[in-house]
């Protein structure tokens, strides 16, 4: 079931990937940006982490808190994506207590359109929008498939990462990995990689 405790269960696996790979990431990131992704979103998810005590009624004010400590926290292009992404996952999770599969990919959809909102960037711009863009389309289509929330997840975690790894061969047009122009191709981005891990864990916490 979807629900707060899955929410929170998620926020601190997802806490605990970022960590494990937090130097994978710095590395991605030092190949075609600055070198901080990693280091930023492990602070953000550490941030979390210590605030995940309260009691929570519904999965979105988990979101919410997500949301507000990753843009307070995080910095950078990634900080002010990821919360506004989560910030969106929030309003349309609503008041409900646990998210049925119609309800999740609404808020994954909503999650990936606050960071197009945010970052204008389109798909195959090389950005965490090549993660979360297939991971739509593929819960949309495990939804009209009567899958359940839990394999919803499933399928949107896996298109994730498949889209993490089709960023390799992509000319990056947005954020600071454009700035290398032709020398950002062959590299994977390393916001859709934190997209895998992040999605990863929500489908792995999912009972
Ligand atoms: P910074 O580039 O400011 O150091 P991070 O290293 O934390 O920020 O995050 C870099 C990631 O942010 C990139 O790998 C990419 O996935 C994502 N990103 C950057 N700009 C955009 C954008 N305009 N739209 C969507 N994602 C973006
Ligand atoms: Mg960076
Ligand atoms: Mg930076």
């Amino acid at each position: 079931m979807l629900d707060s405790e899955w929410a929170v269960a998620w926020v601190k696996a997802a806490a605990a990937s970022v960590a494990e790979h937090k130097m994978e990431l710095i590395e991605l990131d030092r190949v075609i940006g600055d070198g901080d992704h990693g280091e930023n979103l492990d602070r953000g998810f550490q941030a979390v982490l210590a605030k995940l005590e309260t009691n929570f009624e519904t999965p979105g004010e988990v979101f919410k808190l997500l949301a507000m400590t990753l843009m307070s926290v995080v910095g950078g292009a990634a900080g002010p994506l990821y919360g506004t992404a989560f910030l969106r996952a929030a309003t349309a999770a609503g008041e409900a207590s646990a998210l049925n599969s119609d309800q999740l990919a609404t808020v994954l959809a909503a999650a990936r359109d606050g960071i197009v909102a945010r970052g204008k960037a389109e798909p195959g711009d090389k950005t965490m929008v090549d993660a979360w863009t297939p991971a739509v389309e593929a819960a949309d289509e495990a939804v009209e498939n009567g899958l359940s929330p839990e394999e919803v997840l499933t399928a949107a975690a896996a298109a994730a990462e498949q889209g993490a790894t089709d960023t390799e061969p992509l000319q990056a047009r947005k954020g600071r990995a454009s700035y290398l122009g032709e020398r950002s191709i062959g590299h994977r981005d390393p916001g859709a990689q934190s997209t895998a891990l992040i999605l990863r864990c929500a489908a792995s916490t999912a009972r």
